[in-house]
């Protein structure tokens, strides 16, 4: 947390509020945030925001001066927020970073208590360097083909497949959860043993959750906000993620389990059934058995 759907949120609200903003200076808390371009901090003053875009769970504004355009890399990592702020507004613990404006918001503060988020500033061979070499393609831009040549190159168990971020870009653990269980598939599948229907399901239910969770302004797990503050709605149309004990909501009679491979999972082993391969190599759909406690 934050995933893909709450920093496609922030990018939409910084869209709508910053572009075209002028940026002042850039203020920085704690220089080892800054992990790339730290002495190119100067030139970003008087470069204008052309551009804020998503990948994964990054978000980058261009910023274009003098015919040239560098980018901030903003990591949310597992608690980032970018906010805006009046600059007359005390400095919260945890800033690290702030962008000021001349615009009409005048600041774009980077917050982050846990600090496995950091700020990136490259120029156009850096950025896409960077973004490239850890981060695969976006879900909501990935066609099925794409889709079902990624699951059939890839052995290992599924939720971990959606979860890596060089694989697929900006699914975390409660989506992943949400996911599965939307496509009626447990977390453990083999990825490269899905069939067909399997694969395609898997695809509707991730553009299903994932675009569902974006027109509810995300999850607000924990402290997400937008920048200007709104919280997202999401988690309320959550079916397994942390539900443990709850009764599925399918209406099949069983309850929702948790796991703790891949992080913890939640499921309904009634639902979501783990294929075990026979001897002969075929598979045999069975329930499997474990505890709930763990
Ligand atoms: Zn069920």
């Amino acid at each position: 947390m934050p995933e893909l759907p709450e920093a496609e949120c922030v990018v939409r609200c910084l869209r709508g509020r910053i572009l075209g903003s002028t940026i002042t200076s850039i203020w920085v808390g704690r220089c080892d945030i800054v992990r790339h371009g730290i002495d190119s901090l100067d030139w970003y003053t008087g470069a204008q925001i052309v551009e804020i875009e998503r990948k994964g769970k990054c978000v980058v504004f261009a910023a274009c001066r003098g015919g040239n355009t560098r980018y901030v890399v903003a990591e949310l990592g597992m608690s980032g927020l970018l906010l805006f702020s009046k600059t007359a507004q005390p400095l919260p613990q945890h800033t690290h970073l702030i962008l000021k404006l001349g615009g009409a918001e005048p600041e774009v503060r980077y917050w982050n208590a846990r600090r496995f988020g950091r700020v990136h500033l490259y120029d156009r061979s850096g950025v896409d360097h960077f973004l490239n070499s850890r981060y695969g393609p976006d879900p909501l831009s990935l066609s099925f083909d794409l889709f079902a040549s990624i699951l059939r190159g890839r052995r290992g168990r599924l939720k971990a497949l959606l979860m890596h971020q060089k694989v697929i870009a900006g699914i975390g653990n409660i989506y992943a959860n949400e996911i599965l269980f939307d496509a009626r598939l447990h977390p453990q599948c083999q990825a490269d043993q899905l069939s067909f229907h399997e694969q395609r399901r898997l695809f509707a239910s991730m553009n299903v959750v994932l675009r569902g969770a974006i027109a509810e302004g995300g999850s607000s797990v924990q402290n997400f906000k937008i920048p200007d503050g709104r919280r997202g709605m999401f988690q309320m149309h959550h079916l397994v993620y942390r539900k443990e004990g709850f009764a599925c909501p399918s209406g099949c009679g069983s309850i929702i389990r948790r796991f703790t491979t891949e992080r913890s999972s939640f499921v309904c082993v009634k639902c979501q059934r783990l294929p075990r391969r026979r001897r002969d190599g075929t598979r045999k759909l069975s329930r499997i058995v474990k505890s709930s406690n763990q």
